[in-house]
């Protein structure tokens, strides 16, 4: 097919014709299908099974000896730090597990720096006139959400391919109202992308106007790789010492898209002097973590080599759906010059740039065929995405069958609307 903006009249009319034709045939077949829902297919949490019997009847002692069915331990399992210290790039003393999802971590952080400061801080951040976070975007719908929910302003940078812009970061980051920045540094969601080397150099080094700015650091998908290369990032919180911020980055992460997503363990890596404020803030919240679940985690996965094979299992399980994403988008859009996809390594995402301005009649058009997308402006600061190009495709949840026809859906949605502004 040739670009559509190459067409005569005559010949655009003809091909929306035949479109149109294709996309009643498939809002005729009645499906349901859903493609909003980042999260792991039975299947994946079926490859965790095995931890629903463990740590077993009489297995309750850490290494240290602890009894792991009492109170305290407030930094985690010495064993379960040591099992992912490879993934979060710290000492096992600067390391802090949490209960379930790393989300309410960094939620929590946030809301402690509001009421008393971070390490560094001149006064609570709720005491200042205006905050600001700086938003890749597109990114987290509930990194935003966290965002509107206390009143942080939100500054959008655009991403690049290798991470967000550095120029417009460090521009915004010298003003010291912006107290912060949301990171998701490999695979990020939703665009995939890895942050290169010198985007982490930059992030580490650059100045910024506030004392005590602060990365938060999601690498929720450290270890989700969609190929057999393993990609790796440089490590944020040596770059930041070497730097000489050795307190900048907050670094989070859970196992929630590698064991169970609603019964994993989160981290915390930080500075020690981060990860003092942070025990002291937790101390006041719970007598301990849930380290049976720790215990749990540990006599499951092993070794980074057990955690490897694991992830390898999820790989074989999910990157056919994001394969068969990429064949149906290919096959009826390439050269057509209305969209450009991400094609990633990684994660739990792809992401779609569809023609400006009509993202939101691609949801409505799927919607009508039975086929549920995102909200489109979901992944960009307030729902507002300014060109109205934005989709993100998650395709772990449904079965292959189920992504291989919803992707024919999408592709036909997004040609459709295109063609559609095109008449206009
Ligand atoms: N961070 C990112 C970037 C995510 O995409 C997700 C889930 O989709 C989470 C965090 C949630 O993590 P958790 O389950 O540990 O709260």
């Amino acid at each position: 097919m040739s670009a559509i903006a190459d067409l005569s009249a005559a010949e655009l009319e003809a091909l929306r014709n035949e479109v149109r034709g294709k996309y009643e045939a498939f809002r005729a077949r009645g499906l349901k299908l859903d493609m909003t829902r980042g999260k792991p297919a039975p299947e994946q949490l079926d490859l965790s099974n095995g931890m629903l019997a463990l740590p077993g009847n009489a297995d309750h002692f850490t290494e240290s000896g602890e009894d792991a069915r009492n109170y305290g331990g407030l930094q985690g399992l010495a064993e379960a730090r040591a099992l992912f210290l490879p993934v979060l790039g710290a000492p096992p003393d600067r390391i802090v597990v949490g209960n379930n999802s790393s989300l309410a971590l960094m939620h929590d952080c946030i809301v402690w720096a509001l009421l008393k400061g971070v390490p560094g801080s001149p006064r609570p951040w709720a005491k200042e006139q205006e905050i600001a976070f700086i938003c890749p975007s597109p990114g987290y719908d509930r990194h935003f959400a966290i965002c509107e929910e206390y009143g942080v302003r939100m500054l959008p940078a655009p991403m690049t391919g290798q991470g967000p812009d550095m120029d417009v970061v460090e521009a915004l980051a010298s003003d010291p109202a912006v107290k912060g920045m949301w990171c998701v540094p490999k695979y990020s969601n939703p665009t995939g992308e890895i942050y290169s080397d010198q985007t982490v150099r930059r992030l580490a080094s650059m100045r910024a106007g506030a004392p005590d700015f602060r990365l938060f650091w999601d690498n929720a998908y450290a270890v989700h790789h969609l190929t057999e290369r393993r990609h790796e990032i440089l490590n944020i919180l040596e770059e930041c010492e070497r730097a000489g911020n050795p307190d900048r980055a907050f670094v989070f992460a859970s196992t929630s898209k590698i064991t169970l997503a609603g019964a994993g363990v989160a981290f915390f890596a930080s500075s020690a002097a981060n990860v003092r404020w942070l025990l002291a803030r937790a101390g006041k919240r719970t007598i301990g973590p849930d380290k049976l679940n720790q215990l749990r985690h540990v006599r499951f996965l092993r070794d980074e080599a057990g955690l490897y094979r694991h992830m390898d299992a999820h790989r074989a399980l999910i990157a056919p759906k994001f394969a068969a994403v990429a064949e149906a988008l290919d096959r009826h859009l390439a050269r057509t010059g209305v969209a450009r996809w991400t094609r990633p390594d990684g994660g739990y995402f792809i992401s779609v740039d569809a023609a400006q301005g009509t993202a939101k009649r691609v949801v409505e058009l799927a919607k009508e065929a039975g086929l549920a997308l995102t909200p489109a402006g979901a992944t960009w600061p307030h729902g507002q995405d300014p060109h109205d190009s934005t989709l993100r495709l998650a395709p772990t949840f449904p079965s292959l069958e189920e992504v291989r026809a919803a992707s024919e859906g999408i592709a036909l949605c997004i040609l459709l609307a295109a063609i559609d502004k095109q008449c206009a």
